[in-house]
């Protein structure tokens, strides 16, 4: 079959995507490509089609057995033969999955990197027939990420004892480090790069100022995503655990996830969300990777991640499917000088500390910017966006800006003047002329300037810290206890030679929330067929004990709510309907679009 007559008749989509076509046709006649792609870019297709095109099976490589389960699912349910290999499989299992390979009745066989070396796996696969290699997450390869897996380094093996075997490696990992790392490190230098825009047009981006946290949080859910999935990210296990139960306690299905938690509860959570709609989970990082969930509609992070490359990747998690969704994140002057901190008592190299700065650095740079959130997103990436897009918080509504030129001068007065050797709040206390008895047993309430910053709100005076620390003119001590420091960029500011404008944080959340939003997905006057839908793919998935968007994608249900197509006939162009779904599910889904046309027009 022809690429795009696989795409039609498999998977019911009517065009490949960006570069797909290249690289399927690449890999369809033999040749190694590497793939740089966004989460949610679409990916698998690149080898899951060419699986179908060449004759034998494919091996794809993937370093997690929910990864594996969830891909192998969906292929089943497309009709195309795909198995997985782990040791979560009993031995009689393990037996009948190796000889469906040996017996050639096999498209795709999924397993991890430490089985795939084995000598007796090699052994098996140099007496079959593979189709192609596909090594999925590819950056895990590399010892520069945060993914890395030893495994991955065995890989090169595959170079040397399949060379007339095409190899792609695939990975939403963009930089160019990481990128030179795979080529070298799995023997592909001579594959064609394919490198996709990084841009994730359905994500609405927004960065708040935190003022309560969980009401804002509260807030954000409520009004913009009250029966969807989301992951929150927090920093610490504790604070999952307290989040979570604060959401409990507002009736969302909220469940916390950490690495303290039984590998049981961690299951059986992750299971839930993956299972059923609308469930809610407070994580700390440990969980994501391998999370193929398709409709997460949000992602949150309760504390500022540690670089732009961890926020792009977590936020990517959301809208896999291409819908509308939000990432949001609160953060404050504590995160900026907690990060600060750690960064001066981490014992790493110079080098290492430098580098974990210009990490950190941009992270503030994306907080505090008053320009389009994604244009700085891409630009990180080295990606050039002419025009500002449109929908990001920055965007729908600029943020203002302020000269705060003399407050900010009085602010690093009061820092100088009481010795740089204090912290942030002891000093907002002495420039709100707080007499606490720490200020008056050192005599800093004897200062001229001592309560001169009272007319400014405590609030504005924290947004003018955090936004000079983020600007490096104030720093955090280097031991890391957290003291204020003058950093020597401020001099000019001292000396009034130069000015300050800094951003007008937002007075209330909710001001924000309420006027930018994700454009929402489902018109209300629909909401009854999109609930019937989902209620009927909520039943079939229990029935076979799938995720529910392995039936259909939310994309699918929606765009049979747009449609509505009243026959199998017309539902074979809805977008997601290959044919062996539409065997499979086509019926039942059509008596549920026409029962309700029925009561329509009852
Ligand atoms: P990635 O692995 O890059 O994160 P996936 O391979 O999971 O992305 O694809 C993301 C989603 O996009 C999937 O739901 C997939 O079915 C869908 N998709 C991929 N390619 C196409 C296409 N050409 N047309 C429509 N949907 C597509
Ligand atoms: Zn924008």
């Amino acid at each position: 079959m022809q690429a795009q007559e696989v795409l039609q008749k498999i998977w019911g989509y009517a065009e490949f995507r960006a570069r797909q076509a290249e690289i399927v046709n690449t890999v369809a006649t033999g040749q190694d490509a590497l793939v740089l792609m966004p989460t949610g870019g679409g990916k698998s297709l690149c080898y899951q089609v060419p699986a179908l095109m060449r004759d034998g099976t494919a091996i794809v490589v993937s370093p997690l057995i929910s990864l594996m389960q969830d891909q192998v699912a969906t292929l089943l349910q497309l009709g195309v033969r795909a198995a997985y290999l782990s040791s979560s499989l009993s031995m009689d299992e393990a037996r009948a999955v190796e000889s469906q390979l040996l017996d050639g009745r096999l498209d795709l066989l999924y397993m991890a990197p430490e089985r795939l070396v084995l000598p007796r796996t090699l052994d098996v696969l140099s007496r079959v027939q593979v189709s192609l290699f596909a090594i999925d997450e590819a950056h895990c390869v590399s010892q520069w990420g945060h993914d890395f897996r030893a495994d991955y380094l065995g890989l090169h093996v595959l170079a040397t004892q399949f060379p007339h075997v095409p190899r792609l490696a695939l990975t939403a990992t963009a930089d160019s480090r990481t990128r030179s790392d795979i080529k070298r490190l799995l023997g592909l230098e001579q594959a064609t790069e394919f490198v996709s825009s990084f841009d994730r047009p359905n994500i609405f981006y927004r960065i708040l100022p935190r003022l309560n946290a969980m009401d804002q949080l509260i807030q954000f859910i409520e009004r913009e995503h009250r029966q969807d999935a989301g992951i929150v990210y927090c920093l610490s296990r504790a604070k999952t655990e307290r989040v979570a139960e604060a959401l409990r306690a507002k009736g969302f299905d909220a469940l916390p996830y950490h690495a303290g938690l039984s590998a049981d509860v961690r299951e059986a959570n992750q299971t839930r969300f993956l299972r059923e709609e609308g469930v809610i989970v407070v994580a700390t990082i440990a969980f994501g990777m391998g999370i193929d969930k398709s409709n997460v509609r949000f992602v949150v992070h309760m504390d500022l991640p540690r670089s732009v490359e961890a926020y792009y990747q977590e936020t990517g998690r959301a809208g896999r499917d291409g819908l509308a969704s939000s990432a949001c994140l609160f953060y404050g002057l504590q995160d900026v000088i907690k990060h600060q901190q750690m960064l001066a008592q981490s014992d790493g190299s110079e080098e290492h500390k430098r580098h974990e700065r210009r990490r950190m650095d941009g992270m503030l740079q994306l907080c505090e910017i008053t320009d389009c959130r994604r244009q700085f997103l891409l630009r990180y990436f080295d990606e050039h966006m002419p025009e500002p897009c449109g929908y990001c918080d920055s965007c729908l509504e600029p943020a203002k800006t302020w000269d705060a030129t003399e407050p900010a001068r009085l602010a690093l007065s009061a820092v100088y003047r009481t010795g740089q050797r204090y912290g942030v709040e002891y000093v907002l206390d002495v420039l709100v002329g707080k007499r606490s008895d720490r200020a008056v047993a050192n005599g800093h309430d004897q200062l001229s300037l001592f309560g001169q910053g009272k007319t400014t709100a405590l609030k504005t005076w924290r947004s003018i810290f955090r936004q000079m620390l983020a600007k490096g003119l104030l720093q955090v001590d280097s031991e890391g206890h957290g003291s204020m420091q003058l950093a020597d960029s401020c001099r000019p500011l001292l000396k009034g030679e130069q000015k300050l404008m800094l951003r007008l944080d937002a007075a209330s959340a909710n001001e924000t929330t309420s006027r930018s939003r994700a454009k929402t997905a489902i018109d209300p006057a629909d909401e009854p067929l999109w609930l019937a839908l989902r209620g009927c793919r909520r039943r079939l998935a229990e029935a076979q004990g799938v995720p529910p968007y392995v039936i259909f994608h939310d994309s699918t249900l929606q765009a049979l709510v747009e449609h509505m197509p009243l026959s199998l006939q017309e539902m074979r162009a809805i977008a997601g309907i290959g044919e062996t779904k539409l065997a499979r599910y086509g019926e039942a889904f059509l008596q549920v679009i026409l029962s309700h046309v029925d009561a329509m027009n009852a």
